[in-house]
């Protein structure tokens, strides 16, 4: 039996989570106990804070359609596993890449396709759910801990000083794989993190017991995560040089910060030509990841944002209302399905799917395989 999760309302108010009380979920490893916008272990009790959900026994299917007429209208229906479990065999690419395009509006990216036709070109050959969320506070810090670690972390703050509760899905794999940081340079180069913003420095290491299992990881001017935010440009080369050599590592993430940077400062053209430059960044990101020796047709990429930002006033974020929340989501590589989807889906969802493409399990995680976007 499946359930359909269907977010059917958004009540944002101020105030504090109510927690599952039948089920208290505590975390493992840290004993606290927290509150989430649904219960991770009944699925079934709903706060009111975030979202109220809808079950229902009917198997999902996904109706495919489009709102942008550059891509081909289709309807498939997209079965969902009914099991839980993958061939241990069967890893499906052997690099996966998350870009980050930092603080970048919905309405100034998929529903404004000439501000980015490198990404619709890989959506046209990829993935796409019109319906994917951050939740509050939507700001980088949350967001980008989400994408990668699978928990909308209540313990983080906006300036980077507190690392995440759970460890991300680099050093998941990492120790799934049993890559041991090394002794003298503190990390391994097999999963790396290049990030335009200094204070997302705190995301190379989380409050687990994985933390002899670190990516590299170089954010800000200094890249030690110190000396401010370092320009996209100088972020995108370093990106090319570490994670699109002749040796990439297996797993990567990018963080472009400019469009945010722009908007915050009241610039609109700056921040719509700053989204049109990443565009263009991710496109050259991928036409190199396609005629790499390695890489090419064994790379999964995946291309979302922290946050969206509040309307009409661009400048600012961090609410709860739908265009601080509504981001990008596309997806494209092996056994990634062809299609448009608009099934509810959130920034947490995306590390357990990655690692289930690399056939590992997240043990820290409250997000969902999103099955949809899976030709397994
Ligand atoms: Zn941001």
């Amino acid at each position: 039996m499946e359930f359909i999760k269907k977010k059917i309302l958004r009540i944002m108010t101020t105030g504090t989570t109510t927690g599952c009380t039948p089920c208290n979920i505590i975390i493992p490893d840290t004993g606290v106990t927290y509150n989430f916008k649904i219960c991770l272990k009944c699925e079934s009790h709903d706060f009111g804070f975030f979202d109220t959900y809808e079950f229902s026994t009917v198997p999902i299917t996904t109706t495919t359609t489009t709102i942008n007429p550059i891509i081909t209208t289709t309807t498939t229906n997209i079965p969902i596993s009914t099991t839980t479990t993958t061939n241990p065999q069967t890893i499906y690419a052997q690099y996966v890449v998350l870009i980050s395009m930092d603080g970048a509006r919905f309405s100034e990216t998929w529903e404004t396709p000439s501000n980015i036709p490198n990404i619709i070109s890989i959506a046209n050959n990829g993935f796409v759910n019109t319906n994917f969320y951050t939740i509050e506070p939507s700001s980088t810090i949350p967001g980008h801990t989400a994408m990668v670690t699978g928990l909308f972390d209540p313990t983080v703050l906006n300036d980077g000083s507190v690392n995440p509760t759970y460890p991300s899905y680099l050093q998941e794999w990492l120790y799934s794989e049993n890559i041991l940081s090394n002794n003298i340079i503190g990390f391994t180069n097999k999963a790396k993190i290049i990030f335009s913003k200094d204070k997302l420095y705190c995301l190379g290491k989380s409050k687990s017991n994985l933390n002899d299992y670190l990516p590299y990881i170089n954010a800000g001017v200094n890249g030690d995560g110190t000396g401010g935010y370092r320009a996209d440009s100088l972020t995108h080369e370093l990106f090319k040089i570490e994670c699109l050599g002749v040796n990439p590592p297996n797993l990567s993430v990018i963080s472009y910060a400019e469009p945010d940077t722009y908007a915050h400062n009241s610039d609109w053209n700056g921040y719509v030509d700053a989204i049109q430059q990443t565009d263009s960044y991710i496109g050259e990101i991928w036409s190199l990841i396609q005629s790499h020796p390695l890489m090419a047709n064994n790379t999964i990429l995946v291309i979302t944002n922290d946050h969206g930002r509040k309307t009409p006033d661009f400048e600012n974020h961090g609410g709860s209302t739908d265009s601080e929340c509504h981001v990008l989501f596309v997806g494209i590589g092996p056994n990634i399905n062809n299609g448009v989807t608009n099934i509810y889906r959130e920034l947490i969802d995306i590390p357990i799917t990655l690692l289930k493409l690399i056939n590992v399990n997240k043990i820290y995680n409250s997000g969902s395989i999103m099955n949809e976007m899976l030709n397994l």
